[in-house]
């Protein structure tokens, strides 16, 4: 089965689909309300209903997981599960009624392990929940299937073939894992005989069931191996229970796999899951810029910038001053050339950044000159503050024609001097021309006689008179 992807991400897996519209979305597209959980997300274009894809594109897949399964073999859950197949093999009395239902237990504990991990369950179940009337519906069907696999090799083996019955035996290996795991989606010994649906888990996940497949089968092996290297010397009385313990173990660290295999194949084998460790969802401000931003660069993609302009501008009706949208909305009234919409929105925006954020309050500066040459913001303080970046940023002229005649464009301006003073270094430092920020200077000093910057004011002085 091939991921697919986000229409407008390439690189993101895709978690939503829109039928009418034909498109996939991710879950950069598709933004989540963590404050209102059960709003079902809607498409961006026609804000119809999405249908979810769970984690079909994004998990991992199951050959990258191996470690993951071995630890999850060490939870509470299963080690309590070896540990009781372990004392059973010691202690239990030779009674078969107790042992079959031993037997069922074990059938309905491995299951909820395919079954819970199919889900996307990191967490083990415990072993308490083994203990209910289903285990024995499930160990006989089990049993059923594995009848049903001894008897078509006894039949193969009648024919007086050894290709016959190596093919025979061969196809029953590869096919008990698929049949095991629509045992334990779907609980019903039709499903799990039904050569359909059997090939159906086989087909959702091609080739790669062949990996699945020979991970289960090293991993079948392994108690084997390990009680066999463990057999010279060591009692019966001691062996056994070490099966039993290994048996314990690796069974459910294969049950794991197989269910994961199905939680990662999910698309394809047509169940919604997702992974429990996944972070959902934005706080409400977050996700509203976030659904604002995703919308409107859909929009954008499509080709519809009328309808971009129009998602940003309503979310900036509900939080105006939102930093981002701002941003944005600027970028994008400024790539379309949108001249009188940009500077009027400029009005808002540039003092909004100045205080904000000073490296775009430079980049709004440079966009509105270029849209209106002599471009000047109308409040004395985003002129200072925008100023300051301009010089820091090695924009010197443009620093400076922020200043000039600040005095009498906003008369009522208390910090005068301060801002004079930045010009003067800007003249000085950016142009080396000393001559009009020695003017500056002195303006300062007759004209406001009183400011706590006189000092300053008198270093610098020196400092040019060196110069000079
Ligand atoms: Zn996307
Ligand atoms: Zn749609």
């Amino acid at each position: 089965m091939e991921i697919t992807h986000c229409r407008y991400h390439p690189a993101q897996p895709a978690t939503w689909h829109c039928s009418p519209c034909q498109r996939d979305y991710g879950d950069c597209c598709v933004p989540l309300n963590a404050d209102a959980p059960e709003l079902e997300p809607t498409c961006p274009l026609c804000a119809g209903k999405l249908r979810f894809l769970g984690a079909a594109n994004t998990a991992q897949p199951f050959w990258q997981r191996i470690p993951t399964f071995f630890r999850y073999g060490l939870q509470a859950g299963p080690l309590a599960f070896a540990a009781a197949l372990c004392l059973a093999s010691l202690f239990m009395p030779a009674w078969k009624l107790l042992w079959l239902a031993l037997f069922c237990v074990a059938t309905k504990y491995l299951q909820s392990v395919i079954e819970n991990s199919s889900q996307g369950v990191r967490e083990a179940p415990r072993l308490t929940e083994a203990f209910d009337g289903e285990g024995f519906s499930l160990f006989w069907r089990l049993l059923v299937i594995f009848f049903v696999s001894f008897a078509v090799v006894w039949l193969a083996a009648d024919f007086d073939s050894e290709a016959l019955f190596w093919a025979a035996t061969l196809g029953v290996q590869l096919l008990i894992p698929a049949s095991i795991i629509r045992l334990a989606l779907d609980k019903t010994l039709g499903a799990a005989l039904s050569p359909d649906e059997v090939g159906a888990v086989i087909k959702a996940m091609g080739w790669r069931y062949l990996i699945l497949w020979a991970f289960l089968f090293i991993l079948w092996q392994s108690p084997g191996v390990v009680v066999y290297m463990l057999a010279s010397g060591l009692p019966k009385v001691v062996l056994m229970p070490i099966a039993a313990l290994l048996f314990g173990y690796f069974s459910v660290v294969m049950c794991a796999m197989m269910g994961y295999a199905v939680f990662q194949y999910q698309g394809a084998l047509g169940y919604v899951a997702v992974d429990d460790e996944e972070p959902r969802g934005y706080p409400g401000e977050e996700y509203r810029r976030r659904r604002a931003l995703a919308d409107a660069e859909v929009r954008l993609k499509e080709g519809q910038s009328a309808q971009a302009l129009e998602v940003l501008a309503k979310a900036l009706d509900v939080a105006p001053n939102d930093l981002k949208l701002n941003e944005r909305f600027h970028q994008l009234l400024f790539g379309l050339n949108a001249r009188e919409r940009c500077l009027r929105h400029l009005a808002h925006y540039l003092p909004l950044a100045a205080r904000l954020n000073p490296a775009q309050a430079v980049f709004a500066l440079l966009n509105a000159r270029q849209l209106q040459a002599n471009y000047l913001p109308e409040d004395a303080q985003v002129c200072e503050r925008v100023a300051e970046a301009l010089l820091e940023r090695h924009k010197t002229r443009e620093g400076l024609s922020m200043l000039r005649n600040l005095h009498q464009r906003f008369p009522d301006y208390p910090h005068i001097p301060r801002a004079y003073l930045l010009a003067a270094h800007g003249f000085a430092e950016g142009l080396g021309q000393v001559e009009p920020a020695q003017k500056l200077l002195t303006f300062i000093r007759i004209r406001y006689p009183q400011s706590p910057l006189l000092d300053e004011v008198a270093r610098l002085e020196a400092t040019l008179a060196k110069l000079a």
